[in-house]
């Protein structure tokens, strides 16, 4: 680490559960970020400044008026932009010591089963089930630690899906994919703003822990928030074991190749 790096994160690299290491494992990190919206604003920006050093931000949309009330990586110059690119233009003066990319496109099959290869963690930022269900489908096939949010009306929630650990749970054991929850959009329904940035800034939390080992990540833990009454709820929950997606998955072994 150059000196500049020891100054730009010298408040990580102060906590002790931190330190260097912790940095450095950041800088050689790659994340990818799935939805450059509501909760993809503030969990890319607080991983771009934190020093993650390459980031891959996917999204097929295009910025809207009615984006700004809450996805701030976005500006009123920006409006028709596509979201990919305006973000990463956002990062990249937030963090030029970092490598950004931007997918211009919904990935899924070949294309989400690479970029989701090539990172350490996954935060999924979408809004939508259909998505959800494929990046953790593609996690789990591929052992990758997987960061969920979601965000609607005044209600938010978020887990940590860590395939690398044997009796972890995905995220079809919780929300099963046969069920067929309704799909709220918030196009229709609204959601407040500040409300998906605290979402995102917790996934952005959980990705740091498990890039770094710090502390205890959210798994088999679903946090909830109503932000009416700002109050916070855990439910724990297990590995279903009919889950058709994960059941007989193989878990790499600490012998085999990791992070
Ligand atoms: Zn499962």
């Amino acid at each position: 680490m150059n000196d500049q790096q020891l100054l730009r994160y010298g408040r990580h690299i102060l906590l002790d559960e931190f330190g260097i290491e912790g940095q450095q494992r950041l800088l050689a990190s790659t994340v990818l970020v799935v939805g450059a919206g509501g909760l993809g604003s503030p969990a890319a920006s607080y991983l771009a400044a934190a020093g993650v050093g390459r980031l891959i931000l996917a999204d097929d949309d295009k910025v809207e008026l009615g984006n700004l009330q809450r996805q701030i990586l976005h500006t009123t110059g920006r409006v028709g932009w596509p979201k990919a690119e305006s973000g990463r233009h956002m990062l990249a003066a937030l963090n030029p010591d970092i490598a950004i990319e931007a997918v211009v496109a919904r990935l899924d099959g070949a294309s989400l089963d690479e970029q989701v290869a090539r990172a350490d963690v996954i935060l999924d930022c979408c809004d939508n089930f259909a998505t959800r269900h494929a990046v953790n489908k593609a996690c789990v096939n591929a052992g990758k630690p997987l960061v969920s949010g979601a965000a609607i009306r005044f209600s938010g929630q978020v887990s940590v899906y860590d395939m690398r650990q044997p009796d972890a749970p995905c995220y079809n054991c919780l929300f099963p994919e046969a069920h067929g929850a309704r799909e709220l959009y918030c196009a229709i329904t609204g959601v407040l703003g500040p409300l998906v940035g605290i979402i995102g800034s917790v996934q952005a939390a959980e990705a740091i822990k498990l890039m770094t080992g710090m502390g205890e990540p959210l798994v088999g833990r679903l946090l909830c928030l109503d932000a009416l009454t700002m109050q916070w709820q855990t439910l724990r929950f297990n590995r279903d074991p009919a889950c058709p997606v994960c059941a007989g998955r193989s878990v790499p072994s600490a012998d085999g190749p990791q992070h």
